[in-house]
């Protein structure tokens, strides 16, 4: 066999390749046990002493989210959330932050709440204006830019590249949730970003039956040890089980998302000039303020993810975005995003008072379907929605 680097496909098709020393089993055995036995002189050379430190159920994907990454080690979490969270705790009371405007909701809220009341300094910046990110940055005081590419539910691009430059000028790390960019379309270490996230949750999995989180670093740090130890002593392990479903998941990650990227684009091109739909919002349409930057950062495809703006009825823009989610009768109306099913989610209910989200949008996760299918639905509840 000779050395080329494997593609990433290759590497996610046979899960690295790896195989039970023990069976020579193709497929891991699930590892349940909490705890490892300690040798007569009570040292533990396994390297294993006790499951919130560490689990063989983790090795497989953790290397395989690593080397898809092009990282140096990754670490798995009990959600999205969990990884999040862990790095902006690793961070010390005082420290000026960076965040998007609109991001995944839930991070947002928490940081301007837990987190500013116990002593982060958090801005909120638009991440899609370089000028804005230059004016915020203070030198010696920001430690860290958080940002999210494409970021839900408007699919704002951020330029990794020159962000990475700024921060890195001003002396700060850059983290990068690139949930829903996935390994494969965006690699944000390559691009200068210091930390990946991903909530696993979503493509890495792929199949709306688990929470899982992960952080992948470019190096083997300071940063990443107190990351490591965070995640012991704070206890936001992931379960073996879970593991164990997350590497097989992981396996057919790049038919998810070629399918995904390929009908949504499909989708967006249908209904960008839609009569009863006033924009479509996709990086992967030419019209897209981001697309341009989306185009050289995103390799394969621009992502599952878009939201379409449902042209107002007699009473309204919500009220017709409403109507339409609950017209639909193959997309589910669910929250969260990159399972095989197609969903629907009217975001600015959900995210309730506060939400930046325009009323009249629908944010959509395309799933692996047949893309005709899925306009065909979408068309008829978007007819009803406006009979
Ligand atoms: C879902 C999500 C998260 C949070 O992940 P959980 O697994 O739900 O905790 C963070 N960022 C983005 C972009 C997400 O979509």
């Amino acid at each position: 066999m000779d050395h080329k680097p494997l593609h990433p496909d290759t590497l996610a098709a046979q899960a690295l390749g790896w195989i039970d020393e023990t069976t020579r089993a193709v497929v891991p055995p699930i590892h349940a046990s909490s705890t490892y036995l300690r040798d007569p002189d009570n040292q533990f050379r396994s390297g294993r002493a006790y499951m919130r430190a560490d689990n063989p159920a983790f090795d497989q994907a953790q290397a395989l989210i690593a080397a898809l990454e092009g990282g140096t080690q990754a670490m798995l979490f009990a959600s999205g959330m969990a990884a999040a969270t862990a790095v902006f705790q690793s961070l010390a009371p005082g420290d000026h932050v960076l965040a998007p405007k609109v991001m995944y909701w839930s991070l947002r809220n928490w940081l301007l709440g837990f987190a500013s009341h116990w002593g982060l300094q958090v801005e909120l910046v638009d991440m899609g204006e370089p000028d804005a990110l230059r004016a915020a940055l203070q030198p010696g005081k920001t430690k860290l830019v958080w940002v999210e590419t494409p970021a839900n539910p408007l699919w704002t691009v951020t330029d990794i590249a020159a962000t990475a430059q700024l921060a890195h000028a001003a002396g700060a790390r850059l983290a990068v949730d690139s949930t829903t960019a996935s390994p494969l379309l965006t690699r944000p270490l390559a691009l200068g970003a210091d930390l990946v996230m991903h909530s696993a949750t979503k493509y890495l999995n792929g199949h709306s039956d688990l929470t899982a989180g992960v952080l992948v670093t470019r190096a083997d740090d300071d940063a990443w040890r107190r990351l490591k130890s965070i995640r012991v002593d704070l206890g936001g392990t992931l379960g073996s089980f879970e593991a164990w479903l997350l590497t097989r998941g992981l396996r057919t990650l790049h038919l998810r998302v070629q399918r995904a990227c390929e009908s949504a684009l499909a989708i967006a091109e249908y209904f960008e000039h839609h009569p009863l739909v006033e924009q479509v919002l996709y990086p992967g349409l030419a019209a897209f303020p981001g697309h341009e930057i989306a185009k050289r950062q995103m390799q394969g495809g621009f992502g599952g993810m878009l939201s379409i703006r449902v042209k107002a009825n007699a009473r309204g823009g919500e009220a017709a975005a409403v109507a339409a989610a609950a017209a639909v009768q193959l997309w589910k109306r669910a929250t969260s995003l990159g399972g095989t099913e197609s969903l629907i989610e009217h975001r600015a209910s959900v995210e309730g008072a506060g939400s930046p989200v325009p009323p009249d949008l629908l944010r959509l996760s395309v799933g692996i379907e047949h893309a005709a299918d899925l306009i065909a639905d979408l068309e008829q509840a978007l007819r009803r929605a406006h009979a």
